[in-house]
């Protein structure tokens, strides 16, 4: 998978431009089971990414993705920053310039650990961990762009019944069930931006 700065570019704006987008959607699901500042949290995050640019496409890929990770955790205020951001800095850490898909299956399931162990977390507790790992599944069984962006929405689908056990919801016990949780619902997002962006480099 080879992204030129076109294509670099081109990722991050999709991904600041879905966060934007769907705040007030995130914010109303974080108000269900949280404190209502998920979409808040996400949009400012993400508009601190945005400001980086023109100069952040211009990094390597996995530096690219390392100053992402970094600005998230610096500015988005609340659990999901840290986590996020942490996936993107391991992502960083993990990728080489022109990854291969097995090396992108490493490197995912090395940021989920990372983000496991941030969060002392795991899936089946209601978080963006239950997105994360049942993607990056069917991505490394080989699953085609369609494929991934599926499991994301689904995925995210699947937390409404869940019982909440980390992050803020678990203070609702029974009553989080019902409800999506919403870092799995922006982390779904996030991940069907990219993939739309990056089908042809996915599916290839
Ligand atoms: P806060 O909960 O601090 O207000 P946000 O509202 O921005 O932060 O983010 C909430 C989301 O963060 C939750 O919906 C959940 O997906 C995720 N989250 C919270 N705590 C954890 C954790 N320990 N591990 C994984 N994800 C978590
Ligand atoms: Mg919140």
């Amino acid at each position: 998978m080879t992204l030129d700065r076109t294509a670099r570019e081109r990722l991050v704006r999709a991904l600041a431009d879905t966060m934007i987008a769907h705040a007030d959607e995130l914010t109303g699901l974080d108000q269900a089971i949280g404190d209502g500042d998920h979409g808040l949290n996400m949009k400012r995050g993400f508009e601190a990414v945005l400001a980086t640019l023109p100069g952040l496409a211009d990094k390597a890929l996995p530096d690219m993705l390392k100053a992402i990770g970094m600005t998230l955790v610096m500015k988005v205020g609340g659990a999901s920053g840290p986590l996020v951001g942490t996936f993107f800095m391991e992502l960083g850490k993990s990728l080489p310039e022109q990854p291969a898909r097995t090396e992108l299956v490493m490197a995912t399931d090395k940021a989920i650990d990372a983000v496991k162990a941030r969060g002392r977390s795991d899936a089946g507790q209601k978080t963006l961990l239950d997105v994360l790992v049942p993607v990056q599944t069917v991505l490394a069984e080989g699953g085609d762009a369609q494929a991934i962006a599926a499991e994301a929405a689904h995925a995210a689908d699947r937390t409404t019944p869940m019982l909440a056990i980390r992050g803020r919801a678990s203070f609702l016990g029974a009553r989080s069930i019902g409800h999506m949780d919403p870092g799995a619902r922006s982390v779904s997002l996030l991940i069907a931006a990219a993939v739309a962006t990056l089908e042809r480099e996915v599916n290839s």
